[in-house]
């Protein structure tokens, strides 16, 4: 066929099969609309069910395991050496979970009635996409919504150097458990994939180039990854760049801030960009920002009329969950219906061992906004369910305005944390008071109660 001899008219193309795509095409198909989704892969999940928060929170619950087991023989229970088979492991996670939800999705498309093509989608004008690739189209939509996603940032003067240099999507896929492995970057994906690669058994060797693990995060929360990472990392150098990286036939020469240090592999970790490169969007009336972002407002609308964007590619928080949130938001407004992305609080949480997670404002942020806040916190130390867990590690805060009482953030570390984080997020997002959180009977006993217990020290003085 000749690319571009069919053409198919629809009421919504989504141009991208992720989250943001995937959760705007079956919201619209609910709504009635005719949807297709073109995905470069033909299929739906994108970055997060392929090469992000699924495979890794798959290795990170192996890592977890490891870890437990480890601390067991405090309690006089000895598993003895783990010995890790690869093969079983990456079978695992690449068929019975990330497969298992990947047919899943295409399962509900199917019920849904949404069809998905596969190829490259590239706007034509502001009223057609061409699609490239296996299923070459020309799709002519009523409403398009751009849901491109991200790719792994590259560091300039770095690229190519080595098929041993991952990012962490070749991270993911488990080649090897290298002896001696350099992770550059101390964000989500530096601490999440290195202490995957820690429990399994590589020296890693985290680089950070700020004074300090998570930038932006409440140093209160960070404190405790900080303090197992210490212990579980062969070293963490914060402060540092890499300056340099030299294949030597064999491992990988880095310079460290003035040192030379040698590697298996290398993990670049150091943020994530919006893809808008070759999709056409000069043909269409949207507006990029400075750093190439797709620019929206509530709805999820563009400077065009007919295109719209969900997503990653919207930018920050570059977070599933935010992405779906405002993949509903654009098919209820494609629908005619109110709608807007007018949530106070997108939660987030790094996957770690212990898990940080915080939602709202944060104290760092109120220092620097100038604004005044009190805040109410609970240490795990005192938490008998902590206890019976053995774990001590952790702290629960809830950030509240001095007037009011009102929940305006909250903040935990400690294992858990990303579960418990969506009741301060419910409660912030209610606008409850302190009072509120304090007087809710929590079970007991349970790291639940932790929040409560945190609203109870507001309450008094
Ligand atoms: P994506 O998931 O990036 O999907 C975009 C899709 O569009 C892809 O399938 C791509 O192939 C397709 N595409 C791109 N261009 C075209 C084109 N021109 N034509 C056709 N198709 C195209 N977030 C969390 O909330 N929790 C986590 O635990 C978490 N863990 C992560 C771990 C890692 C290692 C990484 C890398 C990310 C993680 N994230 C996590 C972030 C999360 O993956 C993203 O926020 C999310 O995937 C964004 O969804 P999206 O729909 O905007 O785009
Ligand atoms: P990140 O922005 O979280 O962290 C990047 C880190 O690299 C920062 O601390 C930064 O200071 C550091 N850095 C940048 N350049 C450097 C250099 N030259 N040398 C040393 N350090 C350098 O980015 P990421 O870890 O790549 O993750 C990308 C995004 O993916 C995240 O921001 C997040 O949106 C998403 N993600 C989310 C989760 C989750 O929700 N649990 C997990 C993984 C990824």
């Amino acid at each position: 066929m000749v690319m571009g001899d069919l053409v198919s008219e629809v009421d919504v193309a989504v141009v991208g099969g992720g989250p943001g795509g995937y959760t705007a095409a079956f919201r619209c198909a609910e709504l009635g609309l005719e949807t297709v989704v073109v995905d470069a892969d033909k299929r739906l999940g994108g970055a997060c069910l392929f090469e992000g928060c699924i495979p890794s929170k798959a290795l990170l619950h192996v890592a977890a395991i490891l870890g437990e087991a480890e601390r067991a023989k405090e309690f006089g229970v000895d598993f003895g050496a783990a010995r890790i088979s690869l093969d079983p492991l990456r079978k695992w996670k690449t068929e019975r979970v990330v497969g298992k939800l990947a047919r899943g999705l295409m399962a509900v498309a199917k019920g849904k009635n949404v069809e998905v093509v596969g190829g490259r989608a590239v706007f034509e004008d502001g009223r057609t996409l061409l699609v490239q690739g296996d299923e070459p189209q020309k799709i002519r939509f009523r409403h398009a919504i751009v849901a491109t996603g991200s790719r792994p940032a590259q560091l300039p003067g770095l690229e190519g150097v080595s098929e041993r240099v991952m990012d962490s999507t070749a991270a993911l896929q488990l080649a090897e458990i290298p002896e001696r492995l350099l992770v550059i970057g101390g964000g989500y994906i530096g601490l999440e994939l290195g202490q995957v690669y820690a429990a399994l058994g590589s020296a890693v060797t985290l680089v950070e180039m700020t004074d300090g693990l998570l930038p932006g995060v409440d140093r209160d929360l960070v404190h405790w990854l900080a303090r197992r990472v210490e212990r579980q990392f062969a070293a963490v150098k914060l402060g540092t760049r890499v300056d340099g990286l030299r294949e030597t036939g064999g491992p990988i020469e880095a310079r460290l801030g003035g040192e030379t240090a040698v590697f298996d592999r290398v993990l670049v970790a150091v943020g994530r960009r919006p893809q808008t490169d070759g999709l056409g969007l000069e043909t269409t009336g949207v507006r990029l920002s400075e750093r190439g972002f797709v620019e929206v407002d509530a709805r999820g609308a563009t400077a065009d009329p007919r295109v719209w964007a969900v997503g990653d590619v919207t930018g920050e928080p570059m977070l599933a969950h935010r992405a779906m949130r405002q993949a509903r938001v654009v098919a209820e407004a494609i629908a005619g219906r109110p709608a807007a992305f007018d949530n106070v609080v997108v939660p987030a949480v790094v996957f770690t061992d212990p898990e940080i997670a915080w939602c709202g404002l944060t104290e760092t942020r109120a220092a620097a906004d100038g604004v005044s806040v009190r805040v109410g916190k609970r240490q795990w130390a005192a938490s008998g369910r902590a206890a019976t867990l053995g774990r001590a590690d952790g702290v629960t805060k809830l950030i509240v305005d001095p007037d009011s009482g009102r929940l305006l953030g909250a903040g935990i570390a400690g294992p858990g944390a990303g579960e418990l984080i969506a009741e301060a997020a419910l409660a912030v997002e209610s606008a409850l008071l302190a009072e509120d959180v304090a007087s809710t009977i929590h079970t007991h006993p349970t790291l639940a109660e932790t929040l409560m217990e945190a609203a109870e020290t507001l309450l008094h003085g």
